[in-house]
């Protein structure tokens, strides 16, 4: 297996072969992993060991120890996600994008204080990508080991050490052990934009910025769903029982049915979500067409909080089929006139 090639490049710090390795494919973001490699025409051994970084970053994840050797953008040191791609605009604000995790957080006593060095005041959505970002990073759970030096973890053994065997276990059974109940399949989807999949991954976990988390920490204010104006604003409620967004899958079924749920809870509902190998368009749509509602609705209820601008139920139907349709065509699954047939027919336009 090649994956274990990437093991060791992550964990021989001073073998020979590790450094002319990355003498050649040097990557200034990260020590633990070179640059992807792409060369063309002639395939190197060590490009074909790259292609494997996806699945190896399934099951190896960094403990950051002290932070000195990680990268808080681009090394993937929580939880998998990498912060320069769910919070791009915030990354691409700040001073020194090749900061170490130490220079960004600092501790004082038991609460960690997080400084980005922006170049500019963030405005509008950047600056609330910036209170996600911080809302995201207040809920790492915070290990005794800040003192420790940073180590890379192979997630499905108990030694923490990678073999191959447990890599091929752990591919057949397809799951992650201590977390058996996260839909990884569910929620990254690799032709999905990663902030996307980031939103649905807070949305499992009940992390979304919604008037009850936030009266949950200690906010003073009037909870109303803005897109009903009638009931109480709750992640569920929001993404669910909304009758806004009821309709909005009324639209989006209209042509055919798409997806319809057996589930009214939001965790079940991404669990039971399309998870298959699509064949054609539509079931391509299916694949996708969960995150997007959801992701549109969350935008539609933020334009609405902070720009009192609105959009119809039909609105935001046709911006998250479109949007689906764009997904797919960036990702070379369908060209633009099937998609576009395929998006005539759904919401009959
Ligand atoms: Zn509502």
């Amino acid at each position: 297996m090649l994956s274990k090639w990437l093991w060791r490049f992550a964990t021989e710090r001073d073998s020979w072969w590790r450094k002319l390795i990355d003498i050649k494919y040097h990557n200034p973001s990260s020590v633990w992993q070179t640059e992807k490699v792409r060369s063309g025409f002639s395939q190197s051994v060590w490009e074909n060991i790259t292609k494997e970084y996806e699945l190896f970053w399934k099951f190896a994840s960094l403990d950051p120890g002290n932070g000195s050797m990680i990268s808080f953008w681009h090394d993937a040191w929580n939880q998998g996600i990498v912060l320069s791609s769910a919070f791009p605009r915030v990354a691409a604000a700040t001073v020194d994008s090749e900061a170490r995790l130490s220079d960004v957080a600092s501790l004082n006593g038991e609460l960690v204080s997080w400084s980005f060095n922006l170049k500019y005041n963030l405005r509008g959505g950047a600056d609330r990508e910036r209170v996600e970002l911080l809302n995201f990073l207040n809920n790492i759970p915070m290990n005794n080991n800040a003192f420790s030096p940073c180590r890379i973890v192979w997630n499905p053994d108990p030694n923490s050490k990678f073999s191959v065997s447990s890599l091929y276990r752990n591919i057949v059974q397809d799951t992650m052990p201590g977390v058996h109940d996260f839909p990884l399949k569910q929620v990254w989807k690799k032709l999905i934009p990663s902030k996307v999949c980031f939103f649905m991954w807070m949305v499992f976990h009940n992390k979304i910025l919604t008037v009850d988390n936030l009266k949950r920490r200690g906010w003073l204010m009037a909870n109303r769903c803005c897109l009903c104006c009638r009931n109480e604003e709750s992640i569920n409620h929001l993404l669910v029982d909304c009758v806004f967004v009821k309709e909005v899958w009324r639209h989006i079924n209209r042509g055919r049915t798409v997806l319809s749920f057996q589930d009214r809870e939001v965790k079940l509902i991404i669990k039971h979500s399309p998870n298959s190998k699509p064949g054609n368009v539509g079931e391509w749509f299916r694949e996708c067409i969960l995150h997007a509602v959801w992701w549109f609705i969350w935008l539609e209820r933020n334009q609405r909080v902070f720009e009192e601008k609105k959009s119809t139920t039909m609105g935001v139907a046709r911006r998250a089929a479109r949007n689906v349709m764009e997904w797919l065509l960036a990702y070379g699954q369908i060209d633009r006139i099937q998609g576009e047939a395929w998006l005539h027919e759904l919401l009959l336009i």
